[in-house]
């Protein structure tokens, strides 16, 4: 089932995003972790953490994504202004400690005139100093527009950042449509070797959420203006064809579209319906009686979307032949892929770095790998 929700104020507390969440058909949701100048934020109300919890595990409201406040500067000139990042990522990490499930988003940081490298080396101070602290939190990169002296504007910026922290098993990435778009990577007219790139340099496995925007400008523009799903330069088919792809479908969806709640809540409707249902896959395949059978709707958004569906078909109908055999708890996946104990040995002994990377250890095509480190992930 598609992960999907949306920026949502947090004024009124835990239990108030989540019921607004359910509210209009969002299963997560976005929030910033205190007011966007970065101030100092409330004590944390445990009585309305605690109703959340309860709230978030009844309406299966999975991971959520605690946004840093848009003003810290990791990797300020001045020493004072990455002092108060650090205290400021330190107490957001202390309080996300009552959520398990919660991830940390974080805009690395602009170098303001300093240079990449120094602006590099800074962020990767501040991950160090903060991750030897043993938080469980997961704290993802944002992938950014490029605006000004940002740092994170391409994956190769990400992942020298990454390289600089020892404990990087609890780094991850998001991903902001709008941002790489602005950054020069075609996600409209070659996704797979957009995310082919971000494998190579960052590695797949390390893509952990996504941002969902459209853009005010053309591609490489580095501007970053947000705008609602469909009505920017993006457009609706290349927002199907990220939501359904075999390496993205399983994330967690934010969209930060410039919107108020009843837009946001026809954005989730539309792109719930751009959702391929993997288990209705007869419905788009030459099963035509059942195609009859559905309703009118459903028949004109799967025909919107036809080309793109047919294009993607050979690679859905591999990863869900794969779910399939996945599902019996006693099944040995990787007997049955004819991994052998030495491949898997080596893949634990290596830890990939890349599904490119693991293919090549294994000798498993990269659509099997995705699928097998998901069922490792679980196993573990
Ligand atoms: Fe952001
Ligand atoms: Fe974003
Ligand atoms: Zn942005």
């Amino acid at each position: 089932m598609l992960k999907i929700g949306c920026h949502l104020s947090s004024s009124k507390g835990f239990l108030a995003m989540g019921e607004t969440a359910v509210s209009i058909g969002a299963n997560t949701f976005q929030f910033v972790t205190r007011n966007p100048r970065g101030g100092s934020a409330k004590p944390l109300n445990l009585k309305d953490v605690e109703r959340y919890l309860e709230f978030a595990e009844t309406h299966k409201i999975g991971t959520v994504l605690a946004h840093a406040p848009y003003t810290l500067n990791a990797c300020a000139q001045k020493e004072d202004l990455r002092d108060f990042a650090y205290c400021t990522v330190q107490d957001d990490l202390h309080r996300l400690s009552y959520f398990p499930e919660a991830m940390y988003n974080f805009h690395p940081g602009s170098h303001v005139g300093q240079g990449e490298e120094k602006g590099i080396s800074l962020i990767a101070d501040l991950l160090n100093r903060i991750l030897e602290e043993d938080y469980k939190t997961t704290i993802l990169l944002e992938t950014m527009a490029g605006k000004g002296s940002e740092i994170g504007r391409s994956f190769e910026e990400l992942e020298s950042i990454i390289d600089k922290v020892e404990k990087k098993q609890q780094l991850g990435v998001c991903l902001d449509t709008c941002h790489v778009y602005d950054g020069g990577y075609d996600i409209v007219g070659n996704l797979d070797a957009v995310l082919a790139e971000f494998d190579e340099i960052i590695g797949l496995c390390r893509l952990k959420a996504v941002h969902l925007n459209d853009s005010m400008n053309p591609m490489g523009s580095h501007k970053d203006r947000h705008a609602k799903i469909g009505g920017g330069s993006i457009g609706v088919n290349a927002f199907a064809a990220i939501i359904n792809h075999p390496y993205l479908r399983k994330l967690p969806f934010y969209l930060e579209t410039p919107n108020e709640l009843p837009g946001y809540q026809q954005e989730i409707e539309l792109l719930k319906r751009t959702e391929i249902k993997y288990n209705d896959l007869k419905l788009i395949d030459d099963n035509m009686p059942v195609l009859e059978k559905a309703e009118a709707e459903e028949v004109e958004i799967k025909a919107k979307y036809e080309g793109y569906i047919k294009l993607q078909m050979a690679q859905v109908e591999k990863v869900r032949k794969l779910e399939n055999k996945l599902l019996p708890e006693d099944l040995d996946y990787l007997n049955l892929k004819g991994i052998s104990l030495e491949a898997r040995q080596k893949l634990d002994k290596f830890k990939p770095h890349s599904i490119g990377q693991a293919s090549r250890i294994s000798g498993i095509s990269p659509a099997d790998v995705s699928v097998l480190l998901i069922y490792l992930e679980q196993r573990r």
